[in-house]
């Protein structure tokens, strides 16, 4: 019964989940993940940004380039509801949502990610999301996405409501 609230220990997939594989390029990604910073590749040459990470830039060819740490917000670019568990561990996980996931900052790159934290059926193409840590080990964190309130224009607002129940877990 974690509560819906920023911090460390919430866990939205269990342990069986298939971790996403570091490599030489994407390490320093993963590693950034660790310390739960959303970062996105630029090049230091133009500022063009890349995601998955690579060793060249693919709009002049540098070979330089640094991590550029994004502020954890974005956007649904688009998504999938995953309905059939693949593995048998994941049965009492679905229905759950992969995403494409637009980060605020990141130029058009998109991270393939979950939206977490809500009933899948909420989730829409265009809905703002805000990245939650999952830590899965002592040597991995992912992001994960869950909605986050729309800005309010003018003034008024204040509801934080609607980001409780839903998990689906057991
Ligand atoms: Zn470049």
């Amino acid at each position: 019964m974690a509560p819906a609230s920023a911090g460390t220990g919430e866990r939205f997939f269990p342990d069986e989940m298939p971790s996403p594989a570091a490599n030489a390029e994407t390490a320093g990604w993963w590693e950034a993940c660790l310390s739960h910073r959303l970062v996105v590749q630029r090049c230091t040459g133009c500022a063009t940004t890349r995601h998955p990470p690579g060793p060249v830039c693919p709009a002049c060819s540098s070979l330089s380039c640094e991590w550029s740490e994004l502020p954890g917000t974005g956007i649904v670019y688009t998504f999938s509801i995953v309905r059939q568990a693949f593995l048998p561990a994941l049965a009492g996980t679905v229905p759950y949502v992969v995403a494409a996931i637009e980060p605020d900052g990141g130029r058009g790159v998109r991270f393939v990610s979950n939206v977490v934290d809500c009933d899948p059926e909420e989730v829409e193409i265009g809905m703002a999301v805000e990245v939650v840590w999952e830590d899965m080990g002592p040597e991995l964190s992912v992001p994960r996405f869950r909605p986050r309130p729309a800005p309010v224009d003018g003034g008024g607002g204040g509801d934080d409501g609607g980001d409780d129940g839903g998990q689906g877990g057991p």
